[in-house]
């Protein structure tokens, strides 16, 4: 990642106690390299870096940092005011009910989020109604629908009436059955045109909404940043929310939509399932887009997800690289819980790589039990003590769990390449950012 690269830069300036132009200038390369490979858009990215050099040149080095700490300290601290700052949120209106558009380019996530945005606010103890705005395709409406269906939530729709008449027909109807958040969700079109501007535009007339938020897939990068300008000067955005950050986008596009709008972004989405959508935390994207993963992001979702005493215990577990097979179990369970393995480790520092030789190691329902009556078929002394099981014992656990003793081998063997993998997290917290204390 960028820290290594910009140590290496600084190896020789360790004690020099000052920064100069010419150091900060190397290290500024790398900056502009990082920011670029993260699909910044280049403006921004001569900006920022003007920015950040005449921040930094000539400041005492701290001496609790290195040079190279110190850099970063200060690029992702620009990067996180220009991301936004702190976390923003949306507005929900004193006066029930909340009226919130969603907008963007066909195939952004708008009816996705849609539904996200609508599980997210139930959870929150809200009365979500879902409004098919989006009367071109009949797919469309039911795609809102079926998401409808799963979620039990309510989907207002008039079928391919004029999306005008269609939101305020929803805002009654929201009205009048105590339904005290309304999501619009709209049609869009593979570019921006005026027609579907106007449209959006009327209905923004006839319901007045308290949040216009568009939907923006960071894969489309560059293109981000266009649309997030046109959507925002026909149509006064309140927020955006970036979409598909789960995939190989590396969060420059956040910056740039950012900048260039001066629009908050309120929500990332991370997958295609409801509940992947998460709070935009404006210090953990520049953490994501210095490349150095988001390991509060991991920590928080195994928290959602673990309980707090399991968390504890593997946070140690972490940090001490000490991890046995019991440790092992249990975290293939929680991690089934968690979510795809790939997705969680993709937000460990350092982790793609690995990530990449663990996709074909996913684990199924059917794997998990199998595991399950291996492990419960050894005493807690071989569970604790694993490279001890020799050929008599692995007879004897194979019977017990009715597998053959290639499987216990198997397992054997996949635990050994998980404790390593521990064993490199707990060196790179070590040295680089320290996980954080969980309750
Ligand atoms: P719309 O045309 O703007 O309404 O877009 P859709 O909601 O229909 O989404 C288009 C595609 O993107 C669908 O296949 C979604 O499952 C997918 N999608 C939406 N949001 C995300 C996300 O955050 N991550 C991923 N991986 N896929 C997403
Ligand atoms: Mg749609």
């Amino acid at each position: 990642g960028l820290g290594d690269r910009l140590e290496e830069i600084f190896k020789s300036l360790k004690g020099k106690g000052r920064l100069t132009e010419d150091d900060v200038n190397q290290a500024m390369r790398e900056v502009r390299m990082a920011l670029l490979e993260a699909d910044v858009n280049f403006k921004v990215v001569k900006e920022f870096v003007a920015h950040v050099k005449e921040r930094a040149i000539g400041q005492d080095v701290l001496e609790s940092l290195s040079p190279a700490q110190q850099v970063i300290k200060i690029v992702k601290d620009e990067l996180t005011e220009l991301l936004g700052g702190t976390q923003a949120k949306i507005n929900l209106s004193p006066k029930p009910p909340t009226i919130i558009m969603l907008v963007g380019l066909q195939g952004a996530g708008k009816t996705t989020t849609a539904g996200k945005l609508a599980k997210l606010l139930s959870k929150q103890g809200r009365r979500p109604l879902l409004v098919a705005g989006d009367i071109y395709r009949p797919a469309a409406i039911k795609q809102l629908q079926v998401l409808g269906e799963q979620l039990n939530i309510p989907v207002f729709s008039l079928g391919q009436e004029d999306p005008v008449k269609i939101a305020k027909a929803a805002v009654e109807q929201a009205n009048s059955t105590g339904r005290d958040v309304v999501i619009i969700d709209t049609a869009g079109r593979l570019h921006i045109n005026e027609e579907l501007m106007d449209e959006l535009a009327n209905i923004k007339a006839s319901v007045k909404p308290h949040e216009i938020l568009l939907v923006v897939d960071a894969m489309t990068g560059q293109e981000a940043v266009n649309v997030a300008d046109t959507f925002n000067q026909k149509l006064g955005l309140d927020g955006i929310i970036m979409t598909k950050l789960d995939g190989d986008a590396r969060g420059g596009a956040a910056l740039s939509v950012r900048k260039v709008t001066g629009c908050p972004i309120k929500f990332a989405g991370m997958g295609e399932k409801l509940d992947a959508l998460e709070p935009f935390h404006p210090d953990r994207m520049a953490d994501r887009i210095l490349g150095m993963g988001d390991v509060l992001t991991l920590i928080e979702k195994a928290q959602a997800n673990f309980d707090a005493e399991q968390a504890a215990k593997l946070n140690r577990k972490i940090r001490q690289a000490e991890f046995n097979l019991e440790d092992f179990l249990e975290q293939m369970q929680q991690v089934k819980k968690m979510g795809p393995l790939e997705q969680v480790l993709s937000m460990i520092p350092g982790m793609n790589k690995l990530t990449k030789q663990l996709k074909d190691q996913q684990i199924d329902e059917k794997e998990l039990a199998q595991v399950e009556a291996i492990i419960y078929s050894m005493t807690p002394w071989e569970r604790q003590h694993p490279e001890r099981i020799d050929g008599s014992r692995k007879k004897r656990i194979a019977r017990g769990s009715g597998t053959r003793v290639q499987d216990v081998n198997q397992l054997l063997k996949q635990f050994e390449q998980t404790r390593k993998m521990m064993k490199q997290i707990a060196s790179m917290t070590k040295s680089g950012r320290k996980l954080p204390k969980l309750p």
